[in-house]
């Protein structure tokens, strides 16, 4: 070799992608000793074996036995997944979906996602697209698939789908068993993983063993054969309802396998409080600081709490409380965790605690089976939970703060035995323990199904009462919510989805909220921006303060006097926003005179600019990219700051604007500041 050569080569084996290569498996190696020693790891062959013999595999397993992180991994190299055969793993939460790619990306030594070109791992989440070319493995939220199903209703691009934490039983996650059993009896290629935390294989084995009904299509359009044999995937949404279930008859069944991975759990003492506590912030400041400072195990502590806003003011509390400690206890480290919570500060629980300190996990139930946290020895439960709930009086679903069920209270005592003996404090009593419901009612039976009505339908469902669902509700339910749709217009006289339909299914709110926001945003009519101020208040807790007596309701009609408008609610709710938002000095003051509510106001306040985005938000949101650059979350277009702006020069999350220029570059002008927390948040929430 000449000496030119020599040199060539020793720069290209120093070379940055050289390294950051070598790092990529150092890790990998070092990770695959802890992969080995995951309970699924024997069951690879089993696992391996059951699909390559069958099309559907149940398989249920304690929460961290290594089911999301391994069986996707498991089935990569399989002939049946072929090349460039694609596994898609569906997920309830974002957290979640960006976590477990994280890991798995690391498992496998590839870069993540749209990182770079020869990724072979990525997610999907709202908002958040990171993909490549090469991807093989693609965790995404329940939504996100069944947005791919609007643009590809054979999901033709993947072998294998992995439907992940199904005993949370979310109205998504029946609509994806069904949406998947259908497709089986047209892709005979296609493999379905069920996954579950808990051991409830009967009843999704007997659903993927019932034969499939026929699916009448109402629709008269005629077909053209050649796209509904290959399932174009060229064709558009608006094509997707005629896309093909409609031939469909009797099938025969598709044959499944089953498999239970034992898990690995030490035993937890669980204690109870004597008496009920209606205050649970104050017990768990209690009981936090009554392990941090007894107990002399070490190990971390998970609290479960029911949302955001509690979560922050415990964690504000405990920060407080913590500055009083002497030395002589070690250090506490708060870390809070929920689905709003921005990508980065989610990451922080997967990382040990630094020296002499403990991590204080504040949580909602996303910890109770979806995110597997490390080094958690002490659970402290609140026993309770938001969900969602249809309220017939205001004709929508909203989040409640309930009582979980025993199964919920048996997981979150479960984590915090992963790893060695741990503690589990109930803040409730033994009695109210074992009045908990088994089990959760299932979403679908206690939500309004006008939506997911709407979903079907969207993707090309013909007849919906034959749809399969896992419990299906009463006949009755789904008759009115077909009633509803088409007194809404979302269908026509044939019960087929009509163009109004098609907008309203991709807004993030029920249909008959989502109606109103077209309807206002018509030329006609254009009073979007009051409507949106309505529709916030009809979301969020009532914005007047109950009141009870005679003499306080007097009280209030002197105090709200210039609120209340003759028409009704709507108006006086639409005049107390518009009042609020102009006052200038303090907010909160003014709600108290007002006996107005001071927190459901400031909700509507952020729902409100959120809701603007309802209008136009895929194509007038752009976010932050680490080269300083905008890029449309739509289109992934690059777009600058006006110079006109007044936020020109300032980097910022993300940006909303009004109008889209093109001079010498492509200009945003009209320019807001939006965080990227509220869009999450309020788009989550509703949807
Ligand atoms: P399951 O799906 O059965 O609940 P997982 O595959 O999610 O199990 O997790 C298996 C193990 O992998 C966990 O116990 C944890 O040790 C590890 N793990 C999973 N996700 C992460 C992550 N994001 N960071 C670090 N470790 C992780």
């Amino acid at each position: 070799e000449t000496g030119a050569n020599v040199k060539r080569k020793r720069v290209s084996e120093d070379s940055p992608a050289r390294t950051h290569q070598s790092q990529l498996q150092q890790k990998r190696i070092k990770l695959l000793d802890s992969r080995k020693q995951l309970p699924i790891w024997q069951r690879q062959k089993n696992i391996r074996d059951a699909l390559r013999d069958h099309d559907v595999l149940i398989l249920s397993g304690e929460t961290g036995s290594g089911k999301s992180t391994q069986v996707p991994q498991f089935l990569l190299d399989q002939p049946w997944c072929g090349f460039p055969g694609k596994i898609a793993v569906t997920q309830p939460r974002r957290v979640a979906a960006i976590s477990l790619a994280r890991r798995v990306a690391e498992e496998m030594g590839t870069p993540l996602g749209s990182s770079s070109p020869a990724s072979k791992v990525g997610y999907s989440v709202r908002f958040d697209e990171s993909t490549s070319p090469s991807t093989r493995i693609k965790f995404l939220t329940e939504g996100m698939l069944l947005q791919e199903m609007l643009r590809d209703a054979s999901l033709s691009q993947y072998k294998c789908v992995i439907v992940d934490e199904v005993h949370e039983r979310s109205v998504n996650i029946d609509l994806i068993l069904g949406f998947l059993k259908q497709l089986q009896t047209r892709r005979k290629d296609l493999k379905v993983v069920v996954m579950s935390a808990t051991a409830d294989a009967d009843s999704l084995q007997r659903f993927f063993a019932a034969q499939i009904l026929e699916d009448t299509q109402h629709d008269p359009k005629p077909v053209s054969s050649d796209s509904r044999a290959n399932g174009d995937p060229e064709m558009d949404a608006d094509d997707a309802s005629w896309h093909g279930f409609g031939d469909e008859v009797q099938r025969s069944s598709s044959n499944i396998a089953t498999c239970h991975v034992e898990g690995r759990q030490y035993p937890v003492i669980t204690r109870y409080l004597d008496n009920p506590t209606e205050d649970t912030i104050e017990a768990a400041l209690h009981r936090i600081f009554q392990i941090h400072c007894k107990e002399p195990t070490p190990g971390d502590l998970l609290v479960f709490m029911t949302g955001q806003e509690a979560i922050q003011s415990l964690q504000k509390l405990v920060e407080e409380y913590a500055l009083g400690l002497t030395t002589d206890y070690p250090k506490m480290l708060v870390l809070p965790l929920f689905a709003a919570l921005p990508q980065a500060a989610q990451q922080l629980i997967f990382q040990p605690a630094p020296r002499n300190t403990r991590k204080v996990i504040l949580t909602t139930n996303i910890a109770e089976t979806s995110v597997t946290v490390p080094g958690v020895r002490f659970v402290v439960d609140t026993g309770k939970a938001k969900v969602k709930q249809f309220r017939n009086r205001l004709g929508l679903d909203s989040l409640l703060v309930k009582q979980i069920s025993k199964s919920s209270a048996d997981q979150r005592k479960g984590r915090a035995g992963r790893e060695a003996a741990g503690q589990c404090y109930r803040l409730y009593t033994e009695e109210a323990y074992k009045s908990l419901d088994k089990d959760s009612t299932p979403e679908v039976l206690r939500c309004d199904l006008s939506q997911a009505v709407l979903t079907m339908k969207a993707r090309g469902v013909g007849d919906v009462l034959r749809f399969p669902l896992l419990t299906p509700p009463p006949k009755e339910a789904m008759e009115k919510a077909l009633l509803q749709l088409l007194e809404l217009g979302a269908l026509d006289e044939h019960g087929n989805i009509s163009p109004i339909g098609r907008k309203i299914a991709r807004l993030p709110l029920t249909p008959a909220l989502g109606r109103v926001i077209i309807e206002a945003a018509t030329s006609e009519m254009d009073c979007l921006v009051e409507v949106i101020d309505i529709v916030a208040c009809l979301s969020v807790e009532h914005i007047f303060l109950a009141i009870d007596t005679d003499e306080g309701r007097e009280k209030a009609q002197v105090a709200r006097r210039q609120l209340l408008r003759r028409q009704g609610d709507h108006l006086s709710y639409l005049a107390a926003v518009q009042a609020y938002a102009a006052e200038q000095s303090d907010r909160r003051r003014w709600a108290d005179d007002h006996m107005i509510s001071h927190r459901a106001m400031q909700s509507v306040m952020d729902e409100r600019i959120v809701k603007c985005f309802l209008r136009g938000f895929s194509s007038n949101v752009a976010r932050a990219c680490p080269d300083g650059s905008y890029k449309t979350f739509a289109g992934n277009q690059t777009v600058a700051i006006h110079p006109s702006s007044v936020l020109f020069g300032r980097k910022v999350e993300a940006i909303l604007y009004n109008q889209f220029v093109y001079t010498n570059k492509a200009y945003a002008r009209d320019v807001s500041v939006v965080q990227l927390r509220w869009l999450e948040e309020a788009l989550d929430g509703m949807a």
